[in-house]
């Protein structure tokens, strides 16, 4: 498909970053270009009017879901929400650590960003081990949200992420 093809062209492949043996995906060059960010927005709409037109909240992770989960949330007229590295919010949050290639990490959320009920959808840019987006499911499982599924533009499908996150579905633009 001819947006699919506008996506692809604006994913810049850096080997050896961050270090040596992996292949970092840069979606940068999708923002600089309108129209690839745009394809990109369009797709996941109609992805969602599909599949899960019921949703009501579009939650970002930090720090590329930043990117792409305002401008897909305003298309579908709901609202969007921050996951952040720990620290970041204000107010009462509650979060949930996992682990890294070396070490731990924790993704925390504001109490009362999600009511309980909601029917929402998460957003990256892109799916590797799936820790990160799994870690976002468990805080949507404490809020008591209803994850209707994943959003990411990249999927890096030798890692199993898609696997790691299950019964949770995944959604890719793009798979490597
Ligand atoms: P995971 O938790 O699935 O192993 O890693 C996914 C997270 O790491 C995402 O938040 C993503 O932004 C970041 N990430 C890991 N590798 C890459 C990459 O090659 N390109 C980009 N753009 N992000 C990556």
């Amino acid at each position: 498909k001819e947006k699919l093809e506008l996506i692809t062209q604006k994913i810049r492949p850096f080997p050896d970053f961050p270090s040596k043996g992996i292949v970092f995906r840069d979606i940068c060059p999708i923002l600089k270009d309108p129209a690839a960010l745009n394809a990109v927005i369009e797709l996941f709409e109609e992805h969602v009017r599909e599949t899960c037109p019921g949703v009501q909240m579009i939650v970002g992770l930090d720090a590329r879901g930043f990117l792409f989960g305002p401008l897909l949330a305003q298309r579908l007229g709901v609202g969007f929400v921050l996951v952040r590295k720990k620290g970041k919010l204000p107010g009462p949050t509650t979060s949930v650590s996992y682990t890294l290639e070396y070490g731990k990490a924790e993704v925390e959320i504001q109490e009362d960003a999600i009511e309980a009920g909601q029917k929402v959808l998460l957003i990256d840019d892109l799916l590797a081990t799936g820790g990160t987006l799994y870690a976002a499911c468990e805080l949507m499982k404490k809020l008591k949200a209803e994850v209707l599924g994943c959003l990411v533009v990249i999927e890096l499908t030798d890692l199993k992420g898609a696997e790691r996150i299950k019964p949770n579905h995944v959604f890719s633009l793009v798979q490597y």
